[in-house]
């Protein structure tokens, strides 16, 4: 037998699935509030999506980058339409999605330093990894790409310090996911935006994990009712098929060699993303909604100590140590960030139902 590389050393298998519902190969049940890393947005296997992913491969699966598709374009219209940003290009996944963003940042404005923020996570290619704030990500590949600084999360004056003549953008999420589901202050990003203007520098957000609905918006950065230069996304946007995003201003636009790829953009990816945001978008009115009621019965139920978040990108700390692999044990899939930390990011088509039992169960565990 291979040795798939277990990067995360789980020895879990997970061969089935519907909605928010999987299956391990020992036929055990679990509900999962964080399905596939939060990109099943609109739960496992959903059907409407495997119709168009079914009926697209019967059409055609991969006319390269080398060539428009009627799929392709679809899709980039409905971005467009999403954004009001005019210039999309298609990747396989968020860490492509931000590597492009980084290279046409550099080729637009001739400039070569990036800020990031502390606590990052961008990615785990080259460019993508030198935007991540961790060392434990980065210690064995160095050196990485030069050119980037990192800031405080959440400080707008410690962008404005860091701001020189080479700077040619700003890269940041709009909540910190990995790091713990950081929600910073909520005029931050108008500020940053501010900042950026003033000082003509680009605004490069990564809605690779808030993106595609999960804030309730579809992108998180609508509640700050602005508009990036440049948006990354990925994750949620196919609902599981490998895709990234990288949706960018009027001006800025790659010139022809500067970047490619020969799976992006493929036309089943974009048959399922165009099928994915459509439910997403009747999805999304309820997110809110759906929140409160899972907060209010976390709390009757007295499991955790602290919740936040926004939408369905939640931070908990629960009652008890070692939370995950305990709910694990009775069925329910959580993600333990570290020894306090809980994230969830279940998909937005869970019903109040699903997210009651889930509560039932981290109940038994505490
Ligand atoms: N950016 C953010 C904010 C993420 O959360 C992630 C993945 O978790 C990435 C980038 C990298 O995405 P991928 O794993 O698809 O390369």
């Amino acid at each position: 037998m291979s040795t798939l590389m277990n990067i995360y050393g789980s020895k879990i298998t997970l061969n089935k699935g519907f909605g928010e519902v999987v299956y391990d190969d020992c036929g055990n049940k679990y509900i999962d509030l964080v399905c596939g890393l939060g990109s099943c947005i609109v739960g496992h296997a959903n059907k409407k999506v495997s119709k168009a992913i079914y009926e697209q491969s019967k059409k055609i699966v991969n006319p390269s980058n080398f060539y428009n598709s009627q799929a392709k374009q679809l899709l980039s219209d409905e971005l467009e339409k999403i954004t009001k940003l005019p210039n999309v290009f298609l990747s396989n996944s968020g860490t492509e999605a931000n590597e492009a963003a980084i290279k046409l940042a550099k080729a637009v404005t001739g400039k070569n330093e990036i800020i990031s923020t502390k606590n990052a996570f961008h990615g785990r290619t080259l460019g993508s990894l030198s935007a991540t704030w961790k060392d434990d990500y980065k210690k064995d590949f160095k050196p990485l790409i030069e050119g980037f600084d990192f800031v405080d999360f959440n400080s707008v004056d410690a962008i404005k310090e860091k701001i020189s003549k080479k700077t040619a953008g700003i890269i940041l999420e709009p909540i910190q996911g990995e790091a713990g589901v950081i929600v910073p202050n909520k005029d931050y990003l108008k500020e940053v935006k501010e900042v950026c203007v003033k000082n003509d520098i680009l605004l490069i957000l990564d809605e690779v994990q808030t993106g595609c609905g999960r804030t309730g918006k579809f992108f998180c950065y609508e509640h700050s009712k602005i508009i990036p230069d440049i948006v990354t996304t990925s994750k949620g946007l196919a609902n599981g098929l490998p895709i990234g995003a990288t949706i960018a201003q009027e001006d800025l636009l790659f010139k022809k060699g500067q970047h490619g790829t020969t799976f992006g953009g493929n036309s089943v990816s974009c048959a399922a993303a165009l099928k994915t945001i459509e439910i997403i978008q009747k999805e999304m009115p309820f997110v809110e909604e759906k929140v409160k009621y899972f907060e209010k019965k976390l709390n009757l139920a007295n499991v955790i100590q602290n919740f936040w978040g926004k939408g369905f990108i939640i931070g908990i700390k629960p009652k008890v140590t070692d939370f995950g692999l305990k709910c694990f044990k009775n069925g329910l899939i959580v993600n333990q960030i570290n020894e306090e930390v809980i994230r969830l990011l279940p998909p937005i088509t869970i019903s109040k139902l699903q997210l009651k039992n889930a509560v039932q169960l981290m109940g038994e565990v505490v």
